[in-house]
């Protein structure tokens, strides 16, 4: 092993916008390949599109990447041997290899107006056979004529010399396996447009050859870009990389997963409350099994175990329902501090939202966008703080019920009213006003307990004192939790009771109860 050439991976990405889940996965599958063979992960901004390639798209890109944790080895922010990593700063190197290739012979000047070029092709189409690529007019030009033609300034494209006796174009795809091309089907591609722009397939050649990336690991739209890029790299003489071309991500319908999907960047379910850690998890499954049933695959095991033989060319169906799941099980297991952390924003929420409750002018949450004004985000950010204790003490009471993070904003809200109780109309017609049920009954007879300065403010000192008093009443303990807890919390779906009454001011509890007897019972 020791002979063979250390792996450098690339990722590519145009910055015309947020970052495609589908471009995620390409990342991920780079990044944890390079990591799994003690390779060089490098990050090259494909940035020739000066309409879309903003710096603020470029911003989007690194962040996407940032927030998933793929961190790489070369390229924007970091530096390196191979920079710059911004096509856009290696207009000299293109013009470098057009030069090599003059020199080889590989590619020839060609002169015709975009006028001829579209008559030639409409008259090609009209014909049997169709358009079958550029006719190759200036091809056999004199090259005396054709340097004299440039050295007068005549607006010219450079077009590959396509060898035409060449044996088909073949490789090994790490993905796909045995690939094959005819020749005779390669038009004679433009390398560099008359403005002295490289094309995208020139371009990329280009920077893998110079960057001496050993695997090309893309996306299968480029699949047919491939054997053009042969033909360019054998133009300049240089080595072809290995190519692992992964299929589509597909969803629950059967069409390639887009906005219409729902979510389709990583932006989105960044701001949907998943985890980073889920997302890599999740994505790396999207085509790559580590032994075909293992679905908690963390990132270490990641980059120690990825391996292109596990990926399959089947295209991969984006099941959101998974994804639910597995994030809902690295929330559980992320622990208080970094929960906190992550949540910062939704916690931030349900503050405002809870205390929009204790001052009287509750909010729906579903229009509630409106009351997160950033002075209020910044003043609940600003609590977060200040009573960090508190809030990690929420996370036991949501580890387990949580799948996305933003849920806490409606799970937590209840936490936040103060005094006050916003009650669930078909809480409490099930519960407080149910037949027989004595709800009133069992208020008061836990309102006494939990005012009992004698019992601990502690979840379960307080839970029992509460049953017992509840077994000398002969009211059942479901009879007697569920009218404490819509009264508590305004709802029967809450998190767990006595934890969250031991997180509350006793004067809090106590005042809700009242509340809520003085609503129903109107005592
Ligand atoms: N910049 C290209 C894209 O965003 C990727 C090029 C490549 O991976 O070869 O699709």
């Amino acid at each position: 092993m020791t002979d063979e050439k250390k792996v450098r991976v690339r990722f590519a990405p145009s910055p015309t916008g947020r970052l495609h889940v589908g471009g995620a996965r390409t990342a991920i599958y780079n990044w944890a390949f390079a990591r799994a063979t003690g390779g060089d992960f490098v990050l090259r901004i494909e940035d020739t599109d000066p309409e879309r390639s903003t710096q603020e798209n470029v911003d989007v890109i690194l962040n996407a990447m940032k927030w998933l944790g793929l961190d790489w080895d070369e390229g924007p922010e970091v530096g390196g041997m191979a920079g710059p990593y911004f096509q856009t700063q290696r207009m000299d190197t293109y013009a470098a290899a057009l030069k090599l290739m003059r020199e080889r012979g590989s590619v020839y000047p060609c002169f015709c107006t975009k006028d001829e070029l579209d008559a030639k092709r409409a008259k090609a189409e009209a014909e049997e056979g169709g358009y079958a690529g550029y006719d190759r007019t200036c091809r056999d030009l004199d090259a005396a004529e054709a340097d004299a033609r440039i050295a007068a300034g005549e607006p010219h494209v450079w077009r590959l010399k396509v060898p035409l006796e060449r044996e088909p174009i073949e490789f090994d795809d790490a993905v796909y396996g045995h690939v094959s091309f005819p020749v005779e089907v390669m038009d004679d591609m433009i390398v560099v447009r008359t403005d002295g722009s490289p094309t995208y397939n020139f371009a990329v050649v280009c920077d893998d050859a110079n960057m001496g990336i050993t695997h090309v690991i893309r996306g299968d739209d480029h699949l047919s870009n491939t054997p053009r890029q042969i033909l360019i790299y054998e133009a300049l003489g240089k080595d072809v990389p290995t190519f692992a071309h992964l299929s589509m991500i597909l969803g629950q319908d059967g069409k390639k997963l887009s906005k219409r999907h729902g979510a389709a960047s990583v932006e989105e379910f960044c701001e949907r409350g998943y985890l980073p850690d889920a997302m890599v998890n999740f994505l790396a499954l999207l085509g790559w099994s580590l032994d075909g049933e293992t679905t908690l695959i963390d990132r270490e095991t990641l980059c120690r175990e990825f391996t292109l033989d596990r990926v399959t060319k089947k295209d991969a169906v984006f099941d959101e329902t998974k994804l639910d799941w597995m994030n809902g099980q690295y929330v559980k297991d992320m622990g208080a501090n970094a929960w906190v952390r992550a949540s910062l924003l939704w916690l931030a929420k349900a503050n405002i939202l809870g205390s929009a409750v204790a001052a009287g002018t509750p909010l729906d949450p579903e229009e509630a966008e409106g009351a997160y004004s950033q002075a209020a985000i910044e003043a609940a950010l600003a609590d977060v703080q200040e009573r960090a204790t508190w809030y990690c003490a929420l996370y036991p009471l949501v580890a387990e019920r949580l799948t996305r993070l933003d849920e806490a904003v409606d799970k937590l809200a209840f936490m936040f009213w103060g005094p006050c109780v916003q009650l669930d109309e078909k809480s409490v017609a099930k519960v407080l006003r149910k037949e027989g049920a004595r709800a009133d009954e069992a208020l008061a007879a836990c309102r006494s307990v939990l005012a009992d300065e004698s019992v601990a403010w502690e979840a379960e000192a307080l839970q029992e004192a509460c049953r017992a008093c509840g077994e000398k009443l002969e009211i059942k303990p479901k009879l007697l939790f569920q009218p404490l807890r819509v009264a508590i919390c305004g709802n029967m779906v809450s998190p767990p009771l006595f934890e969250s009454i031991e997180l509350l001011p006793r004067a809090d509890v106590l005042a809700r109860i009242d509340a809520a007897t003085k609503e129903v019972f109107g005592g």
